[in-house]
């Protein structure tokens, strides 16, 4: 089919092995059925900042409202680095011609809202980023949001949220 919808997605969402385990989320729906009408970018934050496959996985720590993204057992914060590589991927996304974004759902780095967010002492507690709140600055769909403003938000089919037009 020419002339395919360009969306970016979530990497592990395509069935590439770049979860924190080694493993992937692979969603057939996607690539199967809307695979035939879309064009995915893939895109994942954390491989992409630099991170290796396997890693420590990544909580969201602190203020609901402004979570800090640090790992979840040696407790090493890497809020600022994920910035800085998010807004430059956004200028990188922009040149895309992009029609909307998937993201995988409940994680720190990829997830558009409804992430657990942790207090200081290691208790889950409030989901940062919900409907009535903005995404978590640091991340790429907060930067995505800000680059891509007519992009509205839903969740849609389980574990993905998407930004579309
Ligand atoms: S949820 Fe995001 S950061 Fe985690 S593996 Fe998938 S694409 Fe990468």
């Amino acid at each position: 089919m020419e002339d395919k919808i360009r969306i970016g997605v979530s990497t592990c969402l395509l069935g590439q092995q770049v979860r924190f385990d080694g493993g992937h989320k692979h969603d057939r729906y996607l690539t199967n059925t809307l695979g035939e009408y879309l064009d995915f970018v893939p895109v994942c934050p954390e491989v992409e900042a630099g991170f290796p496959v396997p890693r420590e996985t990544f909580r969201l720590v602190g203020d609901p409202e402004n979570p800090r993204l640090v790992t979840s057992r040696s407790h090493i914060e890497h809020t600022d680095r994920m910035l800085g590589w998010a807004k430059k991927r956004v200028r990188e996304l922009e040149k895309e011609n992009l029609c909307g974004f998937i993201f995988k759902s409940d994680s720190p780095s990829s997830g558009l809202m409804r992430v657990k967010v942790y207090n200081p002492k290691g208790m889950a507690g409030d989901t940062g980023s919900g409907p009535e709140h903005e995404p978590r600055r640091f991340s790429l769909p907060a930067q995505a949001a800000h680059a891509f403003p007519w992009l509205g938000q839903r969740r849609s089919h389980g574990q993905t949220i998407s930004m579309c037009a």
